[in-house]
């Protein structure tokens, strides 16, 4: 699923006195089946150039192309349907809701896309077992380990087997073990077929060894090296 970006632009309060470029005509494609980090300053534009390659808004111009679809053209209900399908994130500080199960944080993605109670739990149940937290099933989120908080957010990023999983800063409120913990298992998601971007300007990111293709911005634009 290549993801193409020709002379993509967002500039938050067009027209007002606050508007903001946050992004200026990056233009870039993105590999099958690699891992790719935005990197640079806070204020950049990662978090807002991450945001319309998972269909979060659209740009206020240019075109974004996935696997062929240009993306927009597409009606927000389009876009939204695209996201829920295509797309798995995992955000910053991770955005689990504590007062909700480990189980119910990781089958909302499912929720609009009308699967049975019982297929919901049969795919947690998987991915459960598979990060280790099947223990923590009917726990509240809340009161659950950092560590186990970081594997229920990969998990429900993962619940919808998407091909392309994006992350915004993920490591940033963790320690080294944990970011290193969290880089090798995205290094066995590239491994198994998934395409990654995230953005971080931690060492132990942009430094791993899974990592393909580091972008450089500064003040929304970009620099491939
Ligand atoms: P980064 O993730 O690299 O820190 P962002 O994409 O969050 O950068 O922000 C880029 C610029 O856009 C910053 O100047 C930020 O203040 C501004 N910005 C981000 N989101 C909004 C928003 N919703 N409304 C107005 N300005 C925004
Ligand atoms: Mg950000």
């Amino acid at each position: 699923m290549l993801i193409e970006l020709d002379r993509v632009s967002k500039t938050y309060n067009q027209g007002l006195p606050n508007e903001v470029a946050a992004v200026r005509e990056v233009t870039l494609a993105i590999a099958d089946n690699a891992m790719t980090c935005l990197r640079g300053a806070s204020g950049c534009g990662k978090s807002t150039l991450l945001a319309i390659i998972g269909c979060v808004f659209q740009p206020t111009s240019g075109r974004v192309t996935v696997a062929g679809k240009q993306l927009a053209r597409l009606p927000d209900r389009f876009l939204a349907l695209h996201r829920r399908q295509y797309i798995g994130f995992i955000f910053q500080r991770f955005n689990v809701l504590p007062a909700l199960t480990v189980q119910e944080n990781i089958v909302l993605p499912l929720i609009p896309l009308g699967l049975t109670p019982q297929q919901m739990r049969e795919r947690a149940g998987i991915l459960m077992e598979r990060f280790g937290i099947v223990h923590r099933r009917a726990f509240p989120a809340g009161q659950i380990s950092g560590g186990e908080l970081q594997r229920v957010a990969i998990a429900r990023a993962l619940v919808n087997d998407p091909p392309l999983i994006l992350a915004d800063e993920p490591t940033a409120h963790l320690d080294s073990r944990l970011s290193n913990e969290f880089m090798d298992c995205l290094a066995e998601l590239k491994a198994a077929g998934k395409t990654i971007i995230l953005t971080s300007h931690d060492p132990l990111v942009t430094g791993h060894r899974a990592v393909d293709q580091v972008i450089d911005m500064q003040d929304g634009r970009i620099h491939v090296s």
